[in-house]
């Protein structure tokens, strides 16, 4: 893997318990973490090619423990492009997608940016109480003024779809910067 490939500094927010760091680390060390410490905030690394171009994705999995909004709005400044996850199991994670999609616009002071929105835990069908269709609406809504926004399901335990909403997003981003 060349070092000279400029990494790629994507953030993933969402609520707590969603999915957040089970995606990252099924991504990056194909890994399913029952337990994993809801409050660790790191950043996991992987190369890897998307449409025969070599990416080097810089994670950033956030645990939404800040003390003071301007920390958030720091890490979300280096942020390149977003993965807003919620789970299709929990109507409070999926109500909050929307805010959060509007802090990165206000952040980025820009009214289009490259997000992926992931409704996690698919698998879960029975527990499930967002619809597709609702989850569609929602980002229709953002696609008539921001292009570089996009839903996804995903299961993080079943891998299904995890590479895809990552190479996904840097799609996004490579369209994104292509149209400067
Ligand atoms: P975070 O707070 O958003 O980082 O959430 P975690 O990644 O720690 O996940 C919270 C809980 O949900 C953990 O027990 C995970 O094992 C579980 N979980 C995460 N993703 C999935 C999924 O796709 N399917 C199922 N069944 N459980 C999941
Ligand atoms: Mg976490």
């Amino acid at each position: 893997v060349s070092k000279s490939v400029k990494p790629i500094k994507i953030v993933v927010i969402g609520s707590g318990g969603v999915g957040k760091s089970a995606l990252t680390l099924q991504f990056s060390k194909s890994k399913f973490f029952l337990d994993y410490d809801p409050t660790i905030e790191d950043s996991f690394s992987k190369s890897c090619y998307i449409d025969n171009e070599m990416a080097r994705l810089d994670i950033l999995d956030t645990a939404g423990q800040e003390e003071f909004t301007s920390m958030r709005e720091q890490y979300m400044r280096l942020g390149q492009a977003f993965l807003v996850v919620f789970s299709v199991t929990d109507r409070k994670g999926f109500e909050e997608v929307d805010s959060l999609i509007q802090l990165i616009y206000r952040v980025k002071d820009r009214e289009a940016f490259p997000i992926m929105v992931a409704g996690n835990k698919i698998d879960l069908q029975n527990d499930r109480c967002i619809d597709q269709s609702l989850a569609q609406e929602l980002v229709q809504r953002h696609q008539e003024f921001n292009p570089y926004c996009a839903y996804i399901e995903t299961s993080a335990k079943t891998r299904l779809n995890v590479d895809l909403v990552f190479h996904d997003l840097v799609r996004l981003l490579r369209l994104y910067n292509a149209k400067g």
